[in-house]
């Protein structure tokens, strides 16, 4: 093979992301296969291997047939390739998988760590960009926004079928499940705007939000019956798949609004359905579902009061120069035996990154 005459170090990197199409042709548009985070002539200018591909599907994709010689594998959660310990067992030279964005519950990090393989993120590289996006479902579900604009592209006008359910969000209570780096975000973009905030964090309390007044619940179920909006900003771990379902929906204020770019399996899919058709639930907004991309049969696309896009919120254009640096600077640290930033580690000589226990 090529890769093994050029000397030591050398390493076969493969980054699965999703095909740009049209858009690759933007150079600015990095998350793509074409441009392939912007690495492709830094990489093979040091003698590196750089595979793009999209062909992720299991047992025969090119992701699957790299696995062999492979040294490091770049994810994306946009197009997640999923890394299963089965996958990781026939990758015997795989030291080092790192995620372009925030979220790695693609990876099996239980077995990554059992292999002794670093597993790493560029951690805060988006969260404005998801926060921004947050603001923006709450907004489009609390004034009934889509119903209008669907109403004009149907040549319709009927005001009174909208503004009957449009309210302000002012005087409401908004809160975030997770008090992280996003939540903290939305949080701070929501001060000006005469809302009471609340959150909810299984650790502790943080210092930033007591100081930016933002009020702390320690129980989801005291937290859930007292917010109009709650908008959901946890990994996707053990703790929190299927956290918000009947049960826990259920506490919810009748006809409160829930937005979720966080990940999809963190709600269960038929508890939201139920709730919208209910109308226990007022809408349901975010970009990140069970499966993606979605099956264009999934229920969740034609569920009434829904305002979900496919998985977009992290990966703007300003987003993607972030992560793709923060791709490209840890690189460059493995290459030179150096650390990475201490919070880009999700598994680091066999232990998992708090915020995944
Ligand atoms: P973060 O690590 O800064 O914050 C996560 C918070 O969740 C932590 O404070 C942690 O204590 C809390 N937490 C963990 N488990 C919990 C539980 N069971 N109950 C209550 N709180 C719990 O992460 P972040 O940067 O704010 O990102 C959060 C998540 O958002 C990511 O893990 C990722 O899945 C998702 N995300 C989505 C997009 C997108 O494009 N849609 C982009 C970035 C991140």
């Amino acid at each position: 093979m090529v890769g093994e005459k050029k000397g030591e170090g050398r390493k076969k990197i493969v980054a699965v992301l999703p095909k740009g199409g049209p858009a690759a042709k933007n150079p600015k548009y990095l998350n793509c296969v074409e441009n392939g985070l912007g690495l492709r002539e830094w990489l093979e200018s040091l003698g590196h291997i750089y595979i793009t591909t999209a062909d992720k599907e299991p047992p025969n994709s090119e992701l699957d047939r790299n696995l062999l010689d492979t040294n490091i594998v770049i994810t994306t959660p946009f197009h997640p390739a999923y890394i299963t310990e089965e996958r990781i067992m026939k990758a015997p030279k795989l030291e080092l998988i790192l995620t372009a964005g925030v979220g790695s519950d693609h990876i099996d990090l239980h077995a990554a760590a059992k292999k002794g393989i670093t597993v790493a993120e560029v951690t805060g590289s988006n969260v404005e960009s998801v926060a921004e996006d947050e603001i923006m479902r709450m907004l489009i579900l609390v004034r009934n926004f889509l119903p209008g604009y669907l109403q004009i592209i149907n040549n319709e006008w009927d005001v009174p079928a909208v503004a009957v359910k449009a309210y302000d969000i002012k005087g409401k209570t908004v809160g975030t499940v997770g008090g992280g780096r996003i939540a903290y975000e939305v949080m701070k973009r929501l001060k000006p705007w005469d809302v009471k905030r609340l959150y909810y964090d299984r650790h502790q309390k943080a210092d930033r939000f007591d100081k930016m007044g933002v009020q702390w619940e320690k129980d989801l179920n005291s937290f859930l019956p007292e917010c109009d909006v709650v908008t959901i900003n946890v990994p996707l771990t053990d703790s929190t798949r299927g956290l918000i379902n009947k049960e826990t929906i259920g506490k919810m204020k009748r006809g409160a609004y829930l937005v979720n770019n966080a990940r999809g399996a963190i709600v269960d899919q038929d508890a939201i359905i139920d709730a919208l058709k209910s109308g226990q639930l007022g809408g349901y907004a975010g970009d990140v579902w069970p499966q993606q991309p979605a099956p264009s049969n999934h229920p969740w696309r034609h569920m009434p009061n829904h305002a979900l896009t496919p998985h977009v919120s992290g990966t703007t254009l300003d987003a993607q120069v972030r992560y793709a640096a923060g791709v490209r600077e840890m690189l460059e640290d493995w290459f030179q035996h150096k650390p990475f930033p201490e919070d880009y580690y999700i598994v680091r000589e066999g232990e998992l990154a708090p915020q995944y226990h």
